[in-house]
């Protein structure tokens, strides 16, 4: 790529404060802790937030890229409902060729938040070595987090991320826009913590002091 392109990725990539105010708007809840934008809407919108791999009150945090358009995140929760991930699995436990591919998203996803903790300024986070999120390497345990690493990345990083935003296709596309009423934009936005647990079973404790927990993984598991 070009300096021009370089650039204009890297300016694309900043929070600035009028996203804060779309993602709050969408999560229906502020929003920390989000370092970059990797995923926008052909409007400019955000349709993924990265988080920093630590918080700032010290909790590490594994789950890098958080799905926050509304339109995409009930798509994908119509998929989860429907058992798609019970049949990823069993494609998964199957096909070798799709367990691999699906282990080198998993170290894709690895080294994607390294890099973004590295932009972010964050020195290295041993909590979560080797932990990534949604069931990966092995498992398909939340389809939120792979579509969100998969808009994040791009075509051909994940597999099942892939699958699961072309079974979405008819209720969303990348080529479109689907922001307008797909959330509240009168009034203020959220300032304080309207829901707790998103469809991605983000922690409750986001903001709030580290509990001690048993392992990232138990840490992962939608409450
Ligand atoms: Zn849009």
């Amino acid at each position: 790529m070009d300096n021009n392109t370089a650039a204009a990725r890297e300016n694309s990539r900043q929070p600035t404060p009028q996203d804060l105010d779309v993602l709050s708007r969408q999560l229906g809840r502020p929003v920390r802790d989000v370092v970059e934008i990797p995923a926008r809407c052909v409007c400019g919108n955000p349709l993924v937030a990265a988080t920093a791999p630590r918080l700032g009150n010290g909790t590490p945090f594994p789950t890098t890229f958080y799905l926050t358009h509304p339109v995409i995140t009930s798509a994908v929760s119509r998929l989860e409902a429907a058992g798609v991930m019970n049949e990823m699995n069993d494609h998964l436990a199957a096909d070798t060729g799709l367990s691999a591919a699906y282990r080198s998203a998993h170290e894709a996803y690895l080294a994607a938040r390294d890099a973004i903790g590295q932009r972010a300024g964050i020195g290295a986070v041993p909590e979560i070595d080797g932990v990534s999120a949604g069931g990966m390497p092995t498992r398909v345990k939340c389809l939120h987090v792979l579509v969100g690493h998969s808009l994040a990345a791009g075509p051909g990083v994940n597999p099942l991320g892939d699958e699961a935003l072309e079974r979405i296709s008819e209720w969303w596309t990348a080529d479109r826009c689907y922001c307008d009423g797909a959330w509240d934009t009168s009034g203020e936005a959220p300032s304080r913590d309207l829901s707790r647990h998103g469809p991605q079973g983000l922690p409750g404790i986001v903001g709030r002091p580290a509990p001690v927990r048993k392992t990232a993984n138990q840490a992962e598991a939608p409450q």
